[in-house]
């Protein structure tokens, strides 16, 4: 382990519905020990916690080391005090995770949704290393991604913001996992990609041969049976990921307009599999966006692979508490300064009286 003594150190945790995984990141954004813990669902939240609790505590007794605070990534709505709102994969409502977590592991604790984990990871130790305005799209099985503009990472009104997956492309289109209809998520996210090709494939048995083989029947065609079919020259597969990148790009030209970024870092799932997507977007949003906001724009692909997430929660918290630090600080010197105005004040007033006193 390649770590100095004394060093600042946070965990990131990832917390998913079949795992928990934690890692001990040092001010680099480099892994030096880590732990998986398995979990279940159906176990509710107090055990869940209890098992990323047991996760933290081995993963530290590993790599004979302390943090000094954590983070964790969970794939719900979390609110700004550390409240997961909804997490349909665990099955939670309103469960206070900081507050549990601080009680439990006496550190200073952040939560946050996965997705803006992984955007932060890649913000500061991915592809998007010293870039101020950027926007991070993650294309999996859904579509999320994060918007950082003029430095900060844009939270929202109520910590919602960069849900980018659900900007409407068309009108009463395919029904979203959300509210909404038509959304960016409901064409290009790996479930849709599946519904669409199952929908093709249905309405075209024969051109759907080679999916159906590939995937042993309609109703098991994935986003993966797709890239697959698309590789081995299918041509239906070729349609559906040419589609896939006409809807994908529609979607970024709104995105781009509207937040100006200079670097857009596409990861995910779906572009794993396709990263022949990342060329294909960034020429069809140069034609389609304003002149302005595409003036210096360009297109990468996300660099952290799957460790994004922890490695970004573990820098969210180092961040957070960085910034307590230094507003404790900046409080500490105001009041310190205030007491020197007064003494000083004081003083003046004083040698005035006396030099009153003389005359
Ligand atoms: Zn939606």
């Amino acid at each position: 382990m390649n770590s100095k003594k004394n060093e600042f150190l946070t965990l990131g945790v990832d917390l998913g519905g079949t795992k928990v995984e934690s890692a001990l990141i040092n001010a680099k954004g480099s892994i030096l020990v880590s732990h998986r813990h398995p979990t279940d669902p159906e176990k509710g939240a107090e055990r869940i916690i209890d098992d990323v609790v047991a996760c933290v505590t081995e993963c530290l007794a590993k790599g004979k080391k302390k943090a000094q605070a954590l983070g964790i990534g969970i794939a719900a709505q979390v609110s700004l005090t550390g409240v997961v709102r909804t997490s349909p994969n665990l099955g939670w409502k309103n469960v206070p995770l900081k507050t549990k977590l601080e009680e439990k592991l006496k550190l200073p604790v952040v939560v946050t949704n996965d997705v803006r984990a992984a955007a932060w990871g890649e913000w500061q130790f991915g592809a998007g290393k010293g870039i101020d305005d950027l926007v991070v799209l993650f294309v999996g099985t859904g579509v999320g991604g994060s918007v950082v503009s003029s430095g900060r990472m844009l939270e929202g009104c109520n910590n919602s913001a960069g849900e980018l997956g659900h900007t409407t492309l068309i009108v009463e289109g395919r029904k979203c996992h959300c509210p909404n209809k038509g959304c960016l998520e409901a064409y290009a996210g790996g479930w849709a990609i599946a519904e669409r090709a199952q929908e093709a494939v249905h309405d075209n048995p024969v051109t759907g041969e080679n999916l159906i083989s590939l995937a042993g029947s309609i109703e098991k065609i994935t986003a993966s049976s797709v890239t697959q079919a698309y590789h081995e020259g299918d041509q239906l597969a070729f349609q559906l990921v040419r589609e896939t990148a006409q809807y994908l790009s529609a979607g970024i030209v709104s995105i781009i307009n509207a937040f100006n970024p200079c670097l857009l870092v596409l990861g995910g799932g779906v572009i794993e599999g396709l990263p022949e997507l990342i060329k294909t977007v960034e020429t069809s949003v140069k034609k389609r966006a304003l002149k302005p906001s595409v003036e210096k724009f360009k297109v990468v692909k996300a660099a952290l692979g799957d460790k994004a997430g922890i490695v970004g929660a573990a820098a969210l918290a180092r961040a957070q508490v960085k910034k307590q630090f230094v507003k404790l600080n900046t409080h500490k010197t105001q009041k310190s300064s205030e007491k020197s105005f007064r003494r000083s004040t004081h003083k003046k007033y004083r040698k005035r009286r006396s030099e009153e006193g003389k005359k």
